[in-house]
Order: C-alpha cells, then sequence, then structure tokens
C-alpha cells in the first residue's frame, strides 16, 4: 500500500509518499509560504529532476491540491492517480492526556483534537487544517492521526507532574507531555535492532537534537522522562529557543522593564538558545564554523548547548540506574561530528569511549563508540515519516 505522510506547520507542509511494501520513500516533498506571497512546491524522487511549482497558494487547500498534482506528474510516473494512494498519516503535535497512541481518524477524534489546541496554539491548528482538507479532498480514504506527544505518555507522575499546585494540572492540564516523540520511539527501537538486543532490556539515552532539542530517558521500550514539557519551550538550549530557565526573569523583565507578555514570547521562542547568544544565526553550521574562526560569542553558545545536553545525558542515566546506549539523530545529531564529541566529553565515566574515525561518518546509523565500550554510542537518522507510515497501516488494517 502507499501511505501519504503530511506534517503541515503554519505556513508550510512537508509531505512523503512510502511504500509500504518495501518501507522506500517514492517522494519526498516540501511546500513553502503557503498564505504568503511567492509560494513554492518542490518535490523529489530519487534519480530524476525535482518537480516545481510557483504559484499562489493562499491557503492549505490549495497548497495540498498542488500536492495531489504534484504526486500524479507524469515527469515522476510515481502513481497515475490519487485512488492508488490507500492511506494518509498525519502528524499531530499534541494529543494531550487521551492519546497515548495513534488513532484512526473521525469526526469525534477531530473534535477531541480540536480540544487539544489550546495545548498547542501553534502547532495543532495547521495540523488540524491538514487533516481537513485532506478529508475533503479523498473523503474515501482512510486517515490517521499520529501524536508527538503520545510515546511519552508512558512517563511516571514524577517526571511529569510540575511542582506548582496540584490543582493547576487538576484543572487545566499543566504538566509535562513532552514532544519529538515519534522520534524517540524510532531511534530507540532502531538502535535496540542494530545491537540485536530485546529492547525490554535496553536503558537507552536518545538525543534529537535539530532545529528543536530534546533528549529523552527510555527505559525497556517505554519513555520515563524527556526535556521538553509542557511546550516545547522547555529543557535544553536549541537553535532560536531558550530551553528551561528560571521563570523569574519572565516577571522580572515585566514589571522592571516594561516587557510585554508578547515580547517575552517571541524573546524566549525565537530571540535565545544557540542565536540570542552567538547574534549570528540560529543554524549550527553558521556558529561552528564563527567558532572555528574565533568568535567568542559563537564559541560560548557551542559550549553552552554542550554542557546543557551533558547534564541532560548524565541525568538521566542516573534516573535509569545506568545507560546501555546513548543515540544522536536529527540535523546536528546526525550531522556533526564535534557536537557529538563535545556533548559526551567528560561522561566516559558512564563506559564508553568514542571511535574519532567512526564519529567523522555523517548521515547514516553508526556506532562511534570503540567495540570495547561498555556503553554504545550510535548516531542514528531519524525517520518520523516512516514511523508515521506503520502507525498507519497497522491501525487501518484493523478497521
Ligand atoms: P532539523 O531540525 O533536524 O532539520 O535540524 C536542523 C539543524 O541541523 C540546523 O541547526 C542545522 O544547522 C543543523 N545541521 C544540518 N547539517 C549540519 C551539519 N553538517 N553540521 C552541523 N549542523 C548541521
Amino acid at each position: 500500500m502507499k501511505t501519504l505522510v503530511i506534517n503541515c506547520g503554519s505556513s508550510s507542509l512537508k509531505y512523503q509518499l512510502i511504500d509500504m511494501e518495501t518501507e522506500k520513500s517514492l517522494v519526498q516533498g516540501l511546500v513553502e509560504r503557503i498564505g504568503i506571497e511567492g509560494s513554492i512546491l518542490t518535490q523529489k524522487v530519487e534519480g530524476k529532476d525535482k518537480y516545481i511549482i510557483k504559484e499562489n497558494m493562499p491557503n492549505h487547500k490549495v497548497a495540498i491540491e498542488h500536492v495531489l498534482k504534484a504526486l500524479i506528474n507524469k515527469d515522476h510516473n510515481i502513481i497515475q492517480s490519487m485512488d492508488e494512494i490507500g492511506a494518509v498519516g498525519h502528524r499531530v503535535v499534541h494529543g494531550g492526556e487521551k492519546y497515548s497512541h495513534s488513532v484512526v481518524i473521525d469526526d469525534e477524534v477531530l473534535e477531541s483534537i480540536k480540544e487539544c489546541s489550546s495545548l498547542a496554539p501553534l502547532h495543532n491548528p495547521p495540523n488540524i487544517i491538514g487533516i481537513e482538507v485532506c478529508r475533503e479532498l479523498m473523503p474515501n480514504t482512510p486517515m490517521v492521526a499520529v501524536f508527538d506527544t503520545a510515546f511519552h505518555q508512558t512517563m511516571p507522575k514524577e517526571s511529569y507532574i510540575c511542582p506548582l499546585p496540584y490543582e493547576l494540572y487538576e484543572k487545566y492540564g499543566i504538566r509535562k507531555y513532552g514532544f519529538h516523540g515519534t522520534s524517540h520511539m524510532y531511534v530507540s527501537q532502531k538502535v535496540a535492532e542494530v545491537m540485536e538486543k530485546d529492547i525490554k532490556d535496553l536503558k537507552i539515552v536518545t538525543c534529537h537534537l535539530g532545529n528543536g532539542c530534546s533528549l529523552a530517558a527510555v527505559k525497556g521500550g517505554k519513555s520515563i522522562d524527556t526535556s521538553m514539557g509542557f511546550t516545547p519551550l522547555a529543557g535544553v538550549m536549541m537553535g532560536t529557543r531558550s530551553g528551561s530557565i528560571d521563570p523569574s526573569v519572565i516577571s522580572y523583565l515585566m514589571e522592571v522593564h516594561g516587557y510585554e507578555i508578547n515580547d517575552i514570547n517571541e524573546i524566549l521562542n525565537k530571540k535565545s538558545g544557540v542565536l540570542g547568544i552567538s547574534g549570528i544565526s540560529s543554524d549550527f553550521r553558521d556558529v561552528l564554523e564563527e567558532a572555528e574562526n574565533g568568535n567568542e560569542r559563537a564559541k560560548l553558545a557551542l559550549n553552552i548547548f554542550h554542557y546543557k545536553v551533558r547534564a541532560q545525558i548524565a541525568a538521566y542515566a542516573g534516573i535509569m540506574g545506568g545507560v546501555d546506549a546513548i543515540v544522536f539523530t536529527a540535523g546536528i545529531g546526525e550531522n556533526s561530528s564535534v557536537t557529538r564529541k563535545e556533548c559526551l566529553k567528560g561522561l566516559e565515566f558512564l563506559g564508553f569511549e568514542i571511535d574519532d574515525e567512526r564519529n567523522s561518518v555523517r548521515g547514516k546509523i553508526q556506532e562511534i563508540s570503540t567495540d570495547n565500550s561498555k556503553v554504545k554510542v550510535y548516531e542514528i537518522p531519524t525517520n518520523e515519516e516512516l514511523m508515521i507510515a506503520r502507525d498507519t497501516v497497522k491501525l487501518i488494517s484493523n478497521i
């Protein structure tokens, strides 16, 4: 069966068509600038020229119509008609406490995803639009929602309850939810497979280091803690996000220096992290280059990033009573050997040794620890789309 995976953002949309018999991705596409002047769709197929549509796409409906047109375009010759799409899997950021697993979408499910929107006002609304438009354009195709929060629903109370008045949890759902769950689940399962071990016997720390960064403690195949929290702002420092800071900074800036809450949100989400400290960029490649050139603020930004990740790895090894494998994934984790090495510096006491030659490999499954290491360290490219497609096929085969 060919499964379409949709990841709808506020002004962008990523998609893949995956042949689930071979688990091969047939097409990868990206629509950018939806609702903004200069909309563009770029579709890639291995061994062929890119297929590009530059047309006004004022909303997600028009964008998804173009996606369907691109999928049946003659040059790429992937599918002849939309009927060949057996199912659609949608990435949904927040499933609240209701969804600890993926779910087949019907009217009731759609309603409860809408109810979770207040918890993720930036993320869930575009996900919902993507679902609604696909249901309108493909009314007979089964659809499944796969939640970023679902994998972390196994966390025990001591890791997800915030030390605030308990009624804030009961009344408003304020707790740690965690994000990037599909990625943490994929790489933890993959590393167990590569190590030829039963995941039930493993303690794994997964480090998803991309534009957003989060770590998870995965014990026996279950997430028992993760660094993002009520929102994806918490945890380690990121490209533009602060990660966890003393919350009093907010009232101080507002009361003493007259900042408005919108300014604060903008600072914490878009102007902090590696960008905020370096003053250069949120893109690690730029900051790494500047640090190489001797820029002190670039060096400081990277040092703080490494320190935060290192501390989080150590904490998770601690709460699990040890660690069998540490996994790096996502844009930075898969590509930057320097970042991996620096994030692990000083943690050798856990029982690993890094092999520099192995660590120089980029973007593929690779053990980067030496054969003698008791604790194994890996880089594993994440594949959230495949995970979404797998869940989609599994669920619709039960309908
Ligand atoms: P993602 O959100 O997973 O797409 O990751 C995006 C991040 O990966 C950006 O900060 C990029 O700078 C970073 N990245 C991509 N390639 C490299 C690389 N070769 N070295 C360092 N960082 C990289």
